[in-house]
């Protein structure tokens, strides 16, 4: 795989997958070929999670190709993404618990030497069953796993190893190209059986064996009767989402983070004066696959900014927004909504921080988000089954009338 970290490269893996996404994803997609052949999926996730490339213009070239019956299975996959975001979206307290509950294990770690040893194993790759070894390789040096590793990985690691569920959400979060918040706290959760209570994911040995194309076979390796996890904490309330936030008029900032790096596409009314970058937000070991991906990717969101509104754009740290703001006398600064997650949280800190000087920062929601967040209120099928409609009031589907 070509890893580079910029809207083109996405582009043109997006156009080299093209005629795979209909049927054939369908068909193969859960077929982990192994590093040297991802050609049955997409391998979109580390563009898609930055909005280098979007949601709605990857199904949008989609449905150019396939019907959207041939490539239903397809746009679902991407709608799980939009899916663990809404339900996070909606629940934002759950990565404020899983964030505390990860630093003190963090803590634990250092007092607990069985413990320690136990976890330094899985993280090199030293417990002995081979796929998993392989995969925590793969994984430290490319920064990229099947969807299907993920899951038989965080399976070995919460159900054979029992290792705690969030060391191994940390661990996917610092190496992962497309590391999310939303996506990977929630998928370790689903693995573990903590999202839909009592229904997790086993790994089995047969299953790994078929779907790497006997490249690993486990047999009894691994602990295939294991219980689902359970939680004292009990379920956290829906939020109702806050209405989405416009900005119609007057002279404006734009604030790019690694939330959403396709400004050109942003409505946004007004003149843009002045463009500040967020330094990255990977928590990556630097010069890992994983830093270096995310750096490329705000410089190349950088460059094609100051390109598109014909004017400079500066780095700028979070908690210096206000100042810059001020200094470029202006009072609104616009960016994409940052979801719940490290982005969000310092943006809910520099909000704060220009109510407090008369200006404010409007974060504007996208569409799809919109449309389509409100449904992830339990299961994925309620989101799966507006699909349909939502696609049609994007105007998405060639075939389908635009729906206003
Ligand atoms: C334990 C675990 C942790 C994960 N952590 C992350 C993470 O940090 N970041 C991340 O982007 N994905 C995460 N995923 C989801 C999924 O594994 C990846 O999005 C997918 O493997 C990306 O490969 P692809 O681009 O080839 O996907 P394709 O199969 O080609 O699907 C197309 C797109 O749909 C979306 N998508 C597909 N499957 C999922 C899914 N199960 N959940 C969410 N979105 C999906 C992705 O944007 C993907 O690029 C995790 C899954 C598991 C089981």
């Amino acid at each position: 795989m070509d890893w580079t970290p910029t809207r083109a490269a996405g582009l043109a893996r997006l156009a080299q997958f093209l005629p795979a996404a209909g049927p054939a994803y369908a068909e193969r997609r859960n077929l982990d070929l192994g590093p040297q052949d991802r050609s049955n999926i997409s391998a979109l996730s580390p563009w898609l999670r930055r909005r280098l490339i979007t949601e709605d213009e990857v199904v949008a070239a989609v449905l150019a190709r396939h019907s959207y019956a041939q490539a239903e299975k397809f746009i679902q996959e991407v709608a799980w993404r939009t899916y663990w975001k809404g339900w996070l979206e909606l629940r934002p307290q759950l990565l404020v618990r899983f964030n505390a509950e990860r630093i003190a294990l963090k803590a634990e770690l250092e007092g607990d030497s069985h413990l320690a040893r136990r976890f330094a194993r899985a993280t090199s790759g030293e417990t002995g069953i081979a796929c998993f070894d392989a995969w925590a390789e793969e994984l430290r040096d490319k920064g990229w796993l099947h969807n299907h590793a993920r899951m038989w990985f965080a399976s070995i690691w919460i159900f054979t190893l029992r290792l705690p569920w969030q060391l191994g959400a940390d661990f996917f979060y610092k190496h992962l190209l497309d590391a999310d918040p939303a996506s990977n706290t929630l998928s370790w959760r689903w693995v573990a059986g903590l999202h839909t209570q009592g229904k997790h994911y086993l790994a089995r040995a047969e299953n790994i064996a078929r779907n790497t194309g006997g490249r690993f076979a486990p047999h009894g390796q691994l602990d295939e009767a294991a219980a689902p996890l359970t939680e004292a904490a009990p379920p956290l309330p829906v939020t109702p989402l806050a209405s989405a936030q416009r900005h119609d008029h007057g002279p404006c900032a734009l604030l790019l983070t690694e939330e959403d790096l396709h400004p050109e596409s942003w409505e946004i009314g007004g003149e843009v004066k002045a463009i500040a970058v967020l330094p990255s937000a990977s928590v990556a070991q630097p010069d890992s696959p994983a830093a270096l991906f995310s750096q490329g990717a705000l410089d190349d969101a950088a460059a094609r900014a100051q390109a598109h509104f014909g004017i400079p754009a500066s780095v700028v740290e979070a908690d210096r927004l206000p100042g810059w703001l001020h200094g470029q006398g202006l009072t609104t600064l616009i960016t994409a909504e940052a979801p719940v997650g490290l982005i969000g949280w310092q943006l809910a800190e520099v909000a704060r921080r220009l109510a407090s000087d008369g200006a404010a920062l409007l974060q504007l929601r996208r569409e799809w988000d919109d449309l389509l967040w409100p449904h992830a209120t339990a299961g994925f099928f309620k989101l799966k089954t507006r699909l349909p409609t939502t696609i049609a009031r994007l105007g998405l589907d060639p075939a389908t009338p635009r729906l206003l």
